[in-house]
């Protein structure tokens, strides 16, 4: 009922310390390392990459609201707050494209 659709198949994390279902071939993250359930990877790993940047598609700004949640909790879980790194891990990987708003 927060108007923010789930459409990653990963619980969101905006309880804070509250660790998403883990579903099989999801590959959500596990906390509080921040892996991949599925493959094990850093998530957001690249298939889960793919996986986002398909279910969100032109809808560009409401996916960085959710990296930028997850990259919330994952700063509170890994003691890492305003690492440069770890917003390079959540952001880093968005393909760049010119704004035609
Ligand atoms: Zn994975």
């Amino acid at each position: 009922m927060t108007g923010v659709a789930d459409r990653s198949g990963v619980t969101m994390v905006e309880a804070g310390g509250t660790a998403p279902q883990a579903q099989v071939g999801e590959h959500a993250p596990l906390t509080p390392d921040w892996t991949c359930g599925t493959c094990g990877a850093l998530w957001p790993c690249e298939p889960k990459q793919d996986r986002l940047l398909t279910e969100y598609g032109a809808d560009r700004a409401m996916l960085s609201v959710y990296l930028g949640a997850c990259l919330a909790a994952a700063a509170a879980d890994l003691h890492a707050s305003g690492s440069t790194s770890l917003q390079d891990r959540f952001f880093g990987w968005l393909p760049r494209r010119s704004k035609r708003f």
